[in-house]
């Protein structure tokens, strides 16, 4: 552990005040990235990480849903600075979360962060050109919640710089819309509801029927890796989205590390997928009706004959903006034993007569 700021309450005068040149808020891959240009490119520089959480690696110490895996590949996700040289390109959590401490600790950055300090106010000063940041103290058993009515410790420090490397979501509580009916359906004996953010680690999913709400790249995960214990998989879904299927691993990746060496291997991979995206992008924009119609051969491909594609795979929106959702994989729907399924009654009974023409899915 590095120094631990000053005990203060808010009102401490500012000679008690411990100061920094630079404060970096979440020990997440962001956090910890910048920390580690601050070490090399800036030293004599005074930093700490305050992680509000008692571990790093951030989302990817926090999601344990079953199959949790990155969407992007490793090469332009990981750091310019630490080679991705694992198989996995697009990797699970636990790959992400060993490279992200690795990092950590081969940059000296273990000592500098803090845990359970979680910025809870900041405050800029053009007088004195200073933050002032009220952290709070949390402790073991709640990661990252609150616990109504609590009172936790406070103090201040003071800094030139933050840098919020916080994320984009609320660690205590996922996201979770309201639908009518989810209260009285969780109270019934032998129901469960569960938000991918908070997986309990001792669910069992063997035998049961389960619906997974949404079709994103939370629940395009979640279905193939439960479809094989659940007796009963539905995917349900509001709109379509873009899916397309792209392989987990990276063969040019692996022949480029074996001529040039892990390093230049892959630096020259991590510029092939950033040229790649760019192209992908710009042809979606450039011609939006040509990479729609590509998109649905894809999958028009990977699906059982007679498929209602265009019901559950053709977006409104054309495909430019946010990358689409990803499958790794070599098909887009593997062939589950229990068969998951998309949307309602009528596609179901049309998976069903595709199951028994193809013999699969
Ligand atoms: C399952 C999953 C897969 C994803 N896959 C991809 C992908 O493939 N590509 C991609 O680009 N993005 C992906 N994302 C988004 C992903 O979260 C980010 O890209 C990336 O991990 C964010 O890193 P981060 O360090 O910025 O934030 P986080 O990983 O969210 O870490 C933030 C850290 O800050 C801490 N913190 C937050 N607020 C405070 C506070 N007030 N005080 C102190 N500490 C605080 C948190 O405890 C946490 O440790 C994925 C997200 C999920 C959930």
């Amino acid at each position: 552990m590095g120094r631990v700021g000053a005990t203060a309450r808010p009102s401490a005068p500012q000679h008690a005040l411990e100061h920094l040149d630079v404060v970096v808020i979440g020990a997440g891959i962001s956090g910890i990235g910048a920390g580690r240009y601050l070490a090399t490119d800036l030293p004599g520089t005074s930093f700490a990480i305050l992680e509000a959480r008692g571990a790093s690696g951030g989302t990817w110490d926090l999601f344990r849903y079953p199959g949790v895996r990155s969407d992007s590949d490793l090469s332009t996700f990981g750091y310019d600075f630490k080679p991705w040289l694992d198989d996995q390109a697009i990797a699970d959590a636990a790959r992400i979360l060993r490279y992200v401490r690795e990092a950590a600790t081969e940059n000296g950055l273990d000592e500098k962060i803090r845990y359970h300090q979680r910025v809870v106010a900041m405050a800029w000063s053009s007088e004195t050109a200073r933050w002032t940041l009220t952290v709070e103290r949390t402790d073991d058993q709640h990661d990252t919640d609150h616990s109504p009515g609590q009172e936790r410790e406070r103090f201040q420090l003071t800094a030139g710089w933050v840098f919020a490397g916080t994320g984009y979501y609320r660690y205590d509580a996922g996201y979770t819309p309201e639908l009518p009916g989810l209260d009285s359906f969780a109270r019934t004996p032998g129901n469960a509801v569960v938000h991918p953010q908070h997986w309990p680690a001792d669910l069992d999913v063997t035998g049961r029927r389960v619906v997974v709400v949404g079709s994103g790249a939370t629940a395009i995960t979640i279905v193939p890796a439960i479809a094989e214990q659940a007796a009963h998989v539905t995917m349900l879904q509001r709109t379509p989205t873009y899916v397309m299927p792209v392989s987990r691993g990276d063969a040019l990746a692996a022949r480029l590390r074996r001529v040039f060496g892990d390093e230049r291997g892959a630096a020259l991979t991590r510029r092939k997928n950033i040229a790649k995206q760019r192209a992908v992008w710009r042809f979606c924009r450039q011609h939006p009706t040509a990479a729609r119609a590509l998109y649905r051969r894809v999958v028009t491909r990977q699906l059982p004959e007679g498929y209602d594609v265009a019901k559950h795979f053709d977006p409104a929106v054309r495909p430019v903006g946010p990358a689409p959702v990803r499958h790794p994989g070599r098909r887009l729907l593997r062939r589950p034993p229990q068969r998951p399924r998309v949307g309602g009654d009528r596609q179901d009974r049309q998976l069903r007569r595709h199951r028994g023409a193809a013999g699969q899915w």
